[in-house]
C-alpha cells in the first residue's frame, strides 16, 4: 500500500516547483498527497538555504516532525532541496532520526528512496547535483498557471549567494522538452506559463547557437509563444547581463508575452556591485531599465535590493536610492544583507550594523510605497484584461488574478472564470494590488 505523503516547502517559486515534481513522482508510484501534515506518514522538507535563519528554521522544523515518530513509529521524515545539497550527511548528526537526504538534482527519484526506506533501510542521501530525469506528466496540469523550469543552478558566483554551490552552475532542459511539455499544459487546460530558471535569459548560452541576432532563450519564447492554447507568458528571474535588444523586442513581437519584468538589482553603487560580483555596472542596468520603461511605459518593473552589504557605506546608499528613484518601480523585494555561511562576503571584516541596515531599508519600502501606489494610479477607472489564477482563501467569491501588466487585480466573481481572462474596471488602487469589477456578465 501507498504512503500518504507532505511536503513543507520552505523558499523561492523554484522550490514551489520541484516540490511539485517530488508530489508527481510520488503520485506516479502509487503514493498518496495530503494536505495536513498529521494524516501523513511520509513528511518532507523540500528546504532552502538562501539565508543562515532559512536554515535554522528547516532545521528547527525537521527536529519537530522527528518527534512525532515517538507517537507514530511508521512515520518516515525526509529532506530536500538546497540545505539537503549543501550539508549532505551531516544532516543525520544534527537531525537524530532523520530518514533521508535528497539534493537538489534528485527530486524525480523521490519514489525510490520512499521504496527503499519501505524495504528497511534507516538512512539514505542523494546527493548528486546531475539532474534526474524529469517526471513525465506536466506538473502543472489542468491548472490555469503553470511554471515550467527551463534550466537549473547558476553561473554566476555572486560573492553573497550559495545557489550555484547548491544547485550546480548551470544546465538547460533541451528546447523540444519545454515545448512539448508546454503543449501538454495547454492540451490539460492551462492558459499561462511561468519560464522559470535562476537566470532565465542565460538559457543555452555558450551550448545552442544564437539564430538571425536572437538568443536562445528568445527562441525558446517565439516557439511557447505560437504553441495553442497558451494565452500568457512570463518569466523568472532574468538578469541584467545578457539582457538585450533581442530580448527587449520580444515585448512588441510576442503578444502573449506579458509586460512584466523582474530584474534584480541588489545595488545601485558600482563599488558594492563590484564587491558583489554581479558582473555589470550601475550604468549598464540603469540604461536597461529606462530602456524598457520608455518602450513599455505601462510595464511592471520590480527588482530584488540588498541594504547594508558588508562596506556599504552612506555615498553607496545614496546611488541605490537614487537608482530606486529613477525607475520608478512598480514593486522592489528589499532586503537586509545577512551573511550566508560558506559565502565570501560573509567572511568580510566591515560587515554593516544591523541598525544601519534596517534604516536603510525603511528609506526604501517607503520609497517604493509612493512609486507604487503613483505606478498602481496609471490604471484607476481602465479595463484591464484580468487572468483568473484563484481566490481569495477567506472568500471565494473573490477572483484573483492579474492585468497584463503584471498588477494584482481582486473582483467579485465566481469559481467559473478560473483560467478565464475577465475585463475589470478598476475602482480602487492600494500600493500592492487594485480592486475592480467586472464589465462583462460573468
Ligand atoms: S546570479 Fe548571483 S545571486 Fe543569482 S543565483 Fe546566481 S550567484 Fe546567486
Amino acid at each position: 500500500m501507498g504512503r500518504r505523503a507532505h511536503i513543507i516547502t520552505f523558499g523561492c517559486q523554484m522550490n514551489g516547483r520541484d516540490s511539485e515534481t517530488m508530489a508527481g513522482a510520488l503520485e506516479e508510484a502509487g503514493h498518496g498527497i495530503v494536505a495536513r501534515e498529521e494524516e501523513a506518514d511520509l513528511l518532507v522538507v523540500n528546504s532552502c538555504s538562501v539565508r543562515d535563519g532559512a536554515e535554522t528554521r528547516a532545521l528547527g522544523r525537521l527536529r519537530q516532525l522527528v518527534g512525532r515518530r515517538r507517537s507514530n513509529r511508521h512515520l518516515r521524515v525526509g529532506v530536500a532541496g538546497c540545505m539537503a545539497q549543501r550539508l549532505g550527511e551531516e544532516l543525520f548528526s544534527l537531525v537524530p532520526g532523520l530518514n533521508f537526504v535528497l539534493g537538489t538534482g534528485q527530486f524525480a527519484r523521490i519514489a525510490e528512496v520512499v521504496g527503499r526506506l519501505d524495504a528497511g533501510e534507516e538512512r539514505i542521501a542523494l546527493l548528486g547535483l546531475e539532474t534526474a530525469p524529469c517526471h513525465r506528466r506536466p506538473m502543472g496540469h489542468g491548472r490555469p498557471s503553470a511554471s515550467v523550469t527551463i534550466s537549473t543552478g547558476c553561473p554566476m558566483a555572486c560573492s553573497y549567494c550559495i545557489v550555484p554551490r547548491t544547485r550546480g552552475t548551470g544546465t538547460f532542459r533541451p528546447m523540444a522538452d519545454i515545448v512539448r511539455e508546454v503543449e501538454l499544459l495547454a492540451e490539460g487546460g492551462t492558459r499561462e506559463v511561468v519560464l522559470l530558471g535562476q537566470i532565465v535569459n542565460f538559457y543555452g548560452q555558450r551550448h545552442l547557437p544564437s539564430v538571425a541576432g536572437k538568443s536562445p532563450f528568445v527562441q525558446l519564447l517565439e516557439r511557447i509563444n505560437a504553441v495553442a492554447g497558451i494565452e500568457r507568458i512570463r518569466f523568472l528571474s532574468p538578469h541584467p547581463c545578457g539582457f538585450r535588444e533581442d530580448l527587449i523586442r520580444c515585448f512588441s513581437d510576442l503578444p502573449k508575452l506579458c509586460h512584466w519584468v523582474h530584474l534584480p538589482l541588489q545595488s545601485g553603487s558600482d563599488r558594492i556591485l563590484r564587491a558583489m560580483r554581479r558582473g555589470y555596472g550601475r550604468e549598464r542596468a540603469l540604461s536597461l531599465l529606462l530602456s524598457l520603461r520608455r518602450a513599455f511605459p505601462e510595464m511592471s518593473l520590480s527588482t530584488d535590493l540588498i541594504v547594508g552589504f558588508p562596506g556599504e557605506d552612506d555615498r553607496d546608499f545614496q546611488m541605490t536610492e537614487e537608482l530606486f528613484s529613477a525607475v520608478d518601480f512598480d514593486m522592489a523585494y528589499i532586503f537586509r544583507y545577512s551573511p550566508r555561511t560558506g559565502t565570501p562576503a560573509a567572511d568580510r571584516t566591515d560587515q554593516v550594523p544591523d541598525a544601519v541596515a534596517a534604516e536603510r531599508q525603511q528609506i526604501l519600502l517607503r520609497r517604493l510605497a509612493e512609486t507604487s501606489l503613483r505606478r498602481n494610479r496609471l490604471f484607476l477607472h481602465r479595463t484591464l484584461p484580468v487572468f483568473v489564477e484563484g481566490f481569495l482563501e477567506k472568500n471565494p467569491n473573490i477572483c484573483l488574478g492579474h492585468g497584463f501588466q503584471g498588477k494584482k487585480v481582486f473582483f467579485p466573481g465566481s469559481v467559473r472564470l478560473l483560467g478565464r481572462t475577465v475585463p475589470v474596471r478598476v475602482e480602487e488602487i492600494g500600493v500592492s494590488s487594485l480592486r475592480g469589477v467586472a464589465v462583462e456578465n460573468i
